[in-house]
C-alpha cells in the first residue's frame, strides 16, 4: 500500500505527474481541486457554496476541504494506494491528514513564480475529458480544440493575473510551512518542475524509490 502527497504551487504539473504515477501503480489519484471542479460544474450544493472562492484563488475552508478528504477516503476504493493533489495545503489541514493517515512520501514540485506565471496564463483545459494544455510547449492540434474529444478547450476560472497572485501569496504564505512541517518528519523529496514531464516522472520514482515506468511516460 502506498500513500503519497503532491505539493507544489499551480501549475507545477501536479495533476499530470499524479496520473501518471496512479495509471502505472494502480493508485487511486485524488484531486481536491477536481472534486471542487465537478461540483462547480454540475450545479451542486457544494459547487455553489464553492464557485466563487475558487475563481478568486483562495483557498475553500478547511471543515469542508477535510470532510471532502474524509469522504473521499472512506470509500476505501484504493487497494494498492493513493496519491492525493492539493492537498493539504495549510497547517491545520496537514495536522488533520497527519493525524489520520500514515503516508510514505511528500512530492514537492518545485517551480519559480515566473515559470508559474507563463505556464498557469497559457494553459487551457478541456471539460470534457480535463486534459491540460500550454500554449506554449504543448497546444493542441487544431487551436481551441482537445487532441483526444474534440472539446472545446476554456481558460480555467482561476487561471487569471488577479487569481494567480491570490494563490501564489497563499502558496508562500500558507503551503510552504506544511512543507516544513512534513520535512521534519523525513517524508520530503523536492522534485524540479522545469524539465518535461516524462524527466519530472523518472525523478519521482527514482526519490520514491520505485521501478522506471512500465508503459513509458506518455503524456498528452
Ligand atoms: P487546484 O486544482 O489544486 O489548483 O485547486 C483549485 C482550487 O480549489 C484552489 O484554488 C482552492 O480554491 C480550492 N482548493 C483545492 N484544494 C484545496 C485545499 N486543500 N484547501 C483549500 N482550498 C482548496
Amino acid at each position: 500500500m502506498r500513500k503519497y502527497v503532491i505539493m507544489g504551487v499551480q501549475g507545477s504539473g501536479k495533476g499530470t505527474q499524479s496520473q501518471l504515477l496512479a495509471a502505472d501503480l494502480d493508485l487511486v489519484h485524488i484531486s481536491v481541486g477536481d472534486i471542487f471542479r465537478w461540483n462547480v460544474q454540475n450545479h451542486t450544493k457544494m459547487g455553489a457554496m464553492v464557485r466563487r472562492i475558487m475563481a478568486a484563488g483562495e483557498l475553500v475552508g478547511d471543515d469542508l476541504v477535510e470532510s471532502v478528504v474524509r469522504e473521499r477516503l472512506t470509500q476505501h476504493d484504493w487497494n494498492f494506494g493513493f496519491i492525493i493533489d492539493g492537498f493539504p495545503r495549510n497547517r491545520p489541514q496537514a495536522e488533520f491528514f497527519l493525524e489520520s493517515y500514515d503516508i510514505n512520501g511528500v512530492i514537492v514540485l518545485d517551480l519559480p513564480d515566473s515559470e508559474v506565471r507563463r505556464r498557469v496564463l497559457n494553459r487551457r483545459v478541456c471539460p470534457g475529458c480535463g486534459i491540460n494544455y500550454n500554449l506554449i510547449d504543448s497546444s493542441p492540434k487544431v487551436p481551441g480544440q482537445c487532441d483526444s474529444c474534440g472539446g472545446e478547450l476554456v481558460t480555467r476560472e482561476d487561471d487569471t493575473e488577479g487569481a494567480l497572485a491570490v494563490r501564489l501569496r497563499d502558496y508562500h504564505e500558507k503551503t510552504n510551512p506544511v512543507i516544513e512541517l512534513f520535512r521534519r518528519k523525513e517524508y520530503v523529496f523536492m522534485v524540479d518542475a522545469r524539465p518535461a514531464p516524462e524527466v519530472i516522472q523518472e525523478q519521482i520514482r527514482n526519490c520514491l524509490g520505485l521501478p522506471p515506468c512500465k508503459h513509458g511516460a506518455e503524456v498528452a
